[in-house]
């Protein structure tokens, strides 16, 4: 069976105290690591605190972002063997924020997914339509296309590492979610989709998260759905409280 993985995106949220505050009040409330797995994906300048704060505790560290490059004159940027040095487990990659305000396209999800993997980092590869794309019936084919060359040139076995989570861009933020029902057909077409590239062993095993307003009063039913593995979390995982919520529905 897939272990369920929620994790929290932070986005460009919280001053260096707020994240200490935070990892102060879930310090030996989360889940053990039978049940779920935990993730919060702060901003990098919170990263090597956070590591140190949740040592010990199934809460993993993630970036949001990262080069796929190991080093270089990339200035500004931040490679995966620096997030891996510092003890980062997980790295979102391709957010729909990224793709839409800082130009990431599918072949830049695809080298850094395989950076990640490269080294030892869980990559978090986002995919997810447009309100356009879904009033014009073109949800699945633009999930499916993200999905083939995000994963592209990717062994099975570490397609199997992979989570993928399905982020409608409509839903982000906005509080409109996506019903339950809605959200698990497209996780299964994705799962369909890994099951055609890369084998029904690499489908069976890959973790798929819905993510977009998710928050404590929806997730027990979207985890309730055979194709949804997880949750990623913007506004709701700012708050310890709730983000706690979040994992006991995990
Ligand atoms: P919200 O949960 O705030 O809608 O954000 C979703 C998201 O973009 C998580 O990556």
């Amino acid at each position: 069976m897939r272990k369920p993985i929620i994790a929290g995106n932070w986005k460009m949220y919280k001053t260096h105290e707020e994240a200490k505050r935070f990892a102060a009040e879930v310090r030996g409330l989360v889940p053990d690591a039978g049940q779920v797995d935990a993730v919060i994906c702060a901003p990098a300048l919170f990263l090597e605190q956070l590591v140190t704060e949740t040592k010990g505790q199934n809460l993993h560290i993630g970036a949001q972002t990262m080069h796929e490059e190991d080093s270089g004159a990339f200035t500004g940027e931040i490679s995966p063997v620096q997030l891996k040095d510092i003890g980062v487990e997980y790295i979102i990659i391709g957010h729909s924020e990224r793709r839409q305000y800082f130009n990431e396209t599918d072949e830049s999800v695809n080298r850094k997914v395989k950076a990640a993997l490269a080294h030892g980092l869980v990559p978090i590869m986002c995919v997810g339509e447009t309100l356009e794309q879904r009033e014009n019936g073109d949800t699945n084919r633009v999930v499916q296309e993200q999905v083939k060359a995000g994963l592209a040139d990717i062994s099975a076995a570490d397609v199997q590492k992979t989570v993928i989570a399905y982020e409608p861009i409509w839903a982000i933020g906005t509080g409109k979610t996506a019903t339950a029902e809605d959200a698990n057909t497209v996780c299964q077409v994705i799962r369909e989709k890994v099951a055609e590239l890369s084998g029904q062993e690499s489908a069976d095993a890959v973790r798929i998260q819905y993510g977009g307003s998710v928050k404590p009063a929806n997730i027990q039913e979207l985890m309730g759905m055979e194709h949804i593995d997880g949750a990623l979390v913007g506004g709701a995982s700012l708050e310890s409280e709730s983000f706690l919520k979040l994992l006991e529905a995990g």
